[in-house]
């Protein structure tokens, strides 16, 4: 890759499932990725299989919910490229459960790592991409940003705000790209933990009949990075053929 096209990538939540899919698929592209997640043995070791393949792609620990380790991840990064040039908010959780369980305590983290971390990673990488007046922000949203389902309800708003808030912010700046990802069913570990036990089963079964790779998804986002710089693409819904 000419390093005129090569980009400085951003991934949150790159330890596993969809995240590490688009560390791989954009790093083979060329890009140079930047991965954080909260697991470092996890990323370290996709770091090293990553630059043992002669890609380029680097690790930091990253905490989504604190605003501190969010702004730490970009700056290091800034620090050591000197510009960002694609953000990818994909860090997200899904423990479902019927409103009146009453699990406030995953509706609140829900909230903290869906909606208020891809707030933070925004808050991070605007200064410096309006500075600069060039930068790209792909945000991960759902499906369920489209449509709410039981036991979805949190997690829906969250992935419904995430879409509006990408909406607003696409049309406040101009000389920033915004993108939205909205996956449909996608074989990843998103349903391993937390939520309504019978729940998550019956999502995992849901999986296995329609669910897609996560490369898929990696490669909507590498087609919303590879437009020219003045083409957005707004956002990319992808989902399994046989998913209803
Ligand atoms: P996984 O559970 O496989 O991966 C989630 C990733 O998010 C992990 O790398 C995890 O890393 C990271 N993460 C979770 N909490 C935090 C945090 N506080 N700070 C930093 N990273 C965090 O799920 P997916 O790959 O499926 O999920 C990726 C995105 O795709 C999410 O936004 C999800 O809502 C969305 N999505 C997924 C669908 C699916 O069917 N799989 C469908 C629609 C949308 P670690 O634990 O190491 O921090």
């Amino acid at each position: 890759t000419p390093s005129a096209t090569r980009k400085i990538v951003l991934v949150t939540g790159a330890s596993g499932g969809i995240g590490e899919a688009t560390a791989r698929h954009l790093a083979a592209e060329g890009h140079h990725v930047v991965l954080g997640a909260r697991r470092t043995d996890r990323l370290d070791a996709l770091v090293t299989e990553l630059t043992e393949a002669g890609h380029r792609a680097e690790s930091a620990q990253l905490d989504v919910t604190d605003r501190a380790s969010v702004e730490a991840f970009v700056s290091g990064a800034l620090e050591r490229h000197g510009r960002v040039d694609v953000l990818v908010n994909n860090a997200g959780i899904m423990p479902l459960s019927f409103m009146e369980e009453l699990r406030v305590d995953e509706w609140d983290q829900m909230i903290d790592v869906n909606l208020r971390g891809v707030l933070y990673g925004i808050a991070a990488v605007l200064p410096t991409m309006g500075e600069r007046r060039s930068g790209h922000i792909i945000n991960v949203a759902s499906t369920g940003g489209h449509r709410v389902d039981p036991t979805g309800v949190v997690y829906c708003a969250t992935k419904f705000a995430v879409r509006a808030v990408s909406d607003g912010l696409r049309q406040e700046t101009p000389d920033i790209r915004v993108t939205v990802v909205s996956p449909g069913l996608t074989k990843t570990e998103l349903t391993h933990s937390g939520g309504n036990a019978a729940q998550q089963d019956a999502v995992r079964s849901a999986l296995d009949a329609v669910g897609i790779d996560s490369s898929a998804i990696a490669r909507a986002i590498g087609y919303a990075i590879a437009q020219p710089d003045d083409v957005n693409v707004n956002e990319v819904v992808v989902q399994g053929t046989a998913q209803l």
